[in-house]
């Protein structure tokens, strides 16, 4: 008899974005003409920079031509990739991250779930809460969790809350656990990490033979020069941590896809018979079986990003949206409402008026002044009373988003 992977029965069915979806889509079936302004789901607006387009363009034509045509490349991505990214976005901030250690893919979303192909059932795994979603469910999918509670939060992970009680800083646990999830700039709150803190976490990790996936997608976000942009700047992170980055958010990629894995060559753990084992080897081994390459003209786009022009391009979109967020949380400060985030990240993390829940601010937000954005809650139990607005939008839909709130919440 056929067995299915029955852990994908524990996953909630009301997975946020649907849910968000499916009210929107109910409000404008009532309400055809209602101008919907979407400030929900984060993803960005902007054309992709000229350079990134030129550089694709012309590996299109290299395509079309025997003499430069392009099969299957490297599963890991080609090396003058490879090396840019060492060189510029680690060796440059004092990394060192060699060429061999980088692993383009198609997504910081697979990679941050792929990951668990190369770790054991039997792991403790610690999340934030909030939390990007796909750090839970992947988990879930991979039966490593029980079954969810009424709040949503799965027996088995070791929840660390991110609130404003806490400065939302991720309090270390007081338990051992063996894999972390961290995000900095975090997706959702928008809260950074200082350097003493993700060194605490780096020594945490080291003492207790933990592992930590740093998620960096957003850390082009970064304008503050004392926050750490790759955690591979803390001393011992080579030991302990695996970092995620993505072209998605920096230069527009997420129709795109590019992404890379930094797995470095001294993170090894012991097998249960005590052998050491390169974490690098097993990822290699992973990706070169079910992995076959981001296609070659993806990844001279990707490359394009490092180039001088590419450069100016990316930190001219990634002002554009800090000051969407600068704007975003300006306004709602004015009509008194507590803002964070929205300084080194994308993302502004608001608390909820009036002491609505996350979804009764989503309803008022959507019918009274037809805005739609995230609430906190579906990023997990300790989001409840928050919502998040993505600086991801066109100017006109920004200004013109604030202006209804502050004129409703006047
Ligand atoms: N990691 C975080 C924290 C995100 O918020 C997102 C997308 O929103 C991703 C990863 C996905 O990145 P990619 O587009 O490279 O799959």
């Amino acid at each position: 008899m056929v067995k299915i992977n029955e852990s994908y029965l524990k996953l909630k069915a009301g997975y946020l974005f649907p849910e968000i979806a499916r009210r929107v889509n109910a409000f404008v079936t009532e309400n055809p003409d209602a101008p919907i302004i979407k400030l929900g789901i984060g993803d960005v607006t902007e054309p992709l920079p000229d350079a990134c387009l030129d550089a694709m363009a012309a590996a299109v034509k290299e395509m079309g031509d025997r003499a430069t045509f392009k099969g299957y490349g490297p599963e890991q991505g080609y090396a003058w990739l490879r090396e840019k990214i060492a060189a510029q976005d680690f060796q440059a901030r004092g990394c060192q991250i060699d060429a061999s250690e980088i692993f383009v893919s198609d997504g910081a979303k697979c990679d941050t779930g792929n990951i668990l192909d190369i770790f054991g059932k039997d792991n403790t795994i610690a999340v934030t809460d909030p939390v990007y979603p796909v750090y839970v469910d992947t988990n879930v999918m991979a039966g490593h969790t029980g079954e969810a509670d009424e709040s949503g939060k799965y027996g088995g992970l070791t929840y660390i809350p991110i609130t404003a009680d806490n400065e939302f800083t991720a309090q270390i646990p007081t338990e051992k656990v063996d894999l972390i999830y961290l995000c900095f700039p975090n997706n959702p709150t928008g809260a950074t990490a200082s350097k003493e803190q993700l060194q605490a976490w780096v020594d945490y990790a080291k003492t207790n033979g933990s592992i930590i996936f740093f998620d960096a997608a957003y850390e082009a976000f970064i304008t503050d020069d004392s926050l750490p942009h790759s955690i591979y700047e803390l001393d011992g992170a080579k030991d302990c941590a695996i970092e995620f980055r993505s072209f998605s958010k920096n230069a527009g990629f997420t129709g795109t896809r590019c992404a890379f894995t930094v797995v470095p060559k001294t993170l090894t753990v012991k097998t249960s018979s005590g052998e050491e084992v390169q974490l690098w080897k097993l990822w290699n081994r992973r990706q070169s079986t079910k992995f076959n390459g981001v296609s070659y003209i993806v990844q001279r786009g990707a490359e394009a990003v490092y180039s001088e022009a590419g450069q100016a391009q990316i930190k001219e979109l990634i002002s554009f949206y800090l000051e969407n967020a600068a704007i975003i949380r300006k306004e709602l400060e004015s009509v008194g409402f507590d803002v964070f985030g929205g300084v080194n990240a994308p993302y502004v993390w608001v608390k909820t008026p009036e002491g609505l829940t996350s979804w009764d601010f989503f309803d008022k937000l959507l019918i009274n002044c037809n805005v739609v954005g995230t609430p906190g809650s579906g990023f997990g139990a300790a989001g409840e009373g928050y919502f998040r607005i993505s600086a991801f939008n066109s100017r006109e839909n920004v200004l013109e988003a604030m202006k209804r709130i502050t004129t409703a919440f006047k």
